[in-house]
């Protein structure tokens, strides 16, 4: 058994093996420990939020001057590998804090919104969600109907629902998306930056329990005349589909990064597993029909990560187009949706059993397919880019 061979440790130079290793080790003590029973409970675990800002994780991308760590894109892939692995909760909570909030904030906020909000997501003194998805309007944005009904002295009062929002119950701040006129699609759509503890807002839990990330806080926000000054756009008003589009873009390369991380954590249970476990006199690992499904799982955990890297190199020297990001979001998450399923199969009977984590992976991956956009989403978005003539100056 040789699980280094899964690690991504072998190309990285010695400065990011270092940094993954730093980060390996922070979820290897403070997050994996928990992984399980916070699964089990249902319960968000506020203790996990100031771990991951004493290590400097919260604020890792976010530029030093708000308190951030002034990663790069390549730093913020393998971190977020190294926190799936762990804890796909830890690294969904990262994602909606640091990705969705904190660096839609740092992109498209003025200066006094940035001052405002930053050092206090970068410390996990506050936390943030990212309020888009509706009950009728999931992939297609462009039809919310969350109004923003603006006052002639230029505040707002908004009315509508928002629904699976990360962080919803427990948020002290939201970018909160709503239309100030359903007939224009896109166009009517403005991003505010709220803080969320002021009347007209009401929060409640998801009905049902969620298939995975039970650790996490998902709720319905529902608005009655929520109040919002006329100082709380975020961007430019009109223009919060860009924003949206803009803030899922940039979240893709994490979500990209932690589905490498539970495919590589499920692999190495498997590998564990079947190495160990004796059926007609032989580990289950000498059947060939078990070393096909292990090495295809090995070669595709290569190929993800390879295209998560080239993504985060990519987006580090500004050539990034939506294609990279798409496609490492696309195949990451697919095929490690594959390499949970083997895994719990290769479990047999204990794969079906918490008491082994490969099912909670398998769980937690059917999100990540899911949230940022569909791999039906990713599919149209590289359709469109290759079938439609580029647009030249
Ligand atoms: C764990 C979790 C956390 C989440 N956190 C947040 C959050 O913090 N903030 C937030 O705003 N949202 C959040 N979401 C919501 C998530 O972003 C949406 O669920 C997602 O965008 C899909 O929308 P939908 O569920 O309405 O599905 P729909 O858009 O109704 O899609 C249903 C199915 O139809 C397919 N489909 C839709 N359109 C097309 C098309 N044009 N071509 C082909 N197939 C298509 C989809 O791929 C999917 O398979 C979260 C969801 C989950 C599960």
């Amino acid at each position: 058994m040789n699980l280094d061979l899964l690690l991504p440790d072998c190309d990285l130079d010695t400065a990011h093996r270092d940094f993954a290793l730093r980060i390996r080790e922070f979820a290897h003590e403070k997050l994996a420990p928990h992984a399980r029973a916070i699964d089990e409970q249902r319960t968000f675990r506020r203790e996990m939020v100031h771990d991951l800002a004493a290590a400097g994780i919260l604020g890792g991308p976010l530029a030093r001057e708000y308190g951030g760590g002034g990663w790069s894109p390549l730093q913020l892939a393998i971190a977020h590998e190294e926190l799936g692995a762990a804890c796909g909760n830890a690294r969904g909570f990262c994602a909606v804090q640091t990705g969705l909030v904190a660096q839609c904030i740092a992109k498209y906020g003025n200066e006094a919104q940035r001052r405002r909000w930053l050092p206090g997501l970068v410390a996990g003194e506050a936390i943030g969600c990212f309020g888009l998805t509706e009950p009728e309007a999931g992939s297609d944005i462009a039809s919310m109907r969350t109004h923003a009904k603006r006052a002639p002295d230029g505040s707002f009062a908004v009315v509508g629902e928002k629904w699976w929002i990360t962080n919803g119950g427990i948020a002290d701040v939201m970018i909160l998306f709503a239309t100030q006129d359903p007939s224009l699609g896109r166009a009517g759509i403005t991003a505010f930056l709220v803080d969320t503890k002021r009347p007209g807002l009401t929060r409640s839990p998801m009905p049902g329990v969620e298939l995975g990330h039970r650790g996490s806080d998902h709720a319905v926000l529902t608005f009655a005349g929520f109040p919002i000054a006329a100082d709380e756009v975020l961007g430019t008003g009109g223009k919060g589909f860009g924003t949206a589009m803009g803030g899922l873009a940039a979240g893709r390369l994490s979500v990209a990064a932690g589905a490498v991380g539970i495919h590589r954590a499920a692999l190495s249970e498997a590998v564990r597993f079947t190495t160990g476990r004796q059926q007609f006199g032989q580990p289950l690992a000498h059947f060939q029909m078990v070393q096909e499904r292990l090495a295809d799982h090995f070669t595709s955990l290569h190929a993800s990560r390879a295209l998560v890297h080239r993504c985060a190199q990519r987006r580090a020297a500004g050539t990034e187009t939506h294609a990279d990001v798409a496609m490492a979001k696309l195949y990451a998450t697919e095929v490690a949706a594959k390499a949970t399923e083997d895994a719990v199969m290769l479990h047999g009977a204990r794969g079906y059993s918490s008491a082994f984590p490969v099912e909670r992976y398998w769980r937690d991956i059917q999100a990540l397919r899911i949230y940022e956009g569909t791999s039906m989403i990713q599919k149209t978005i590289l359709a469109r880019m290759l079938t439609t003539a580029p647009q030249r100056d």
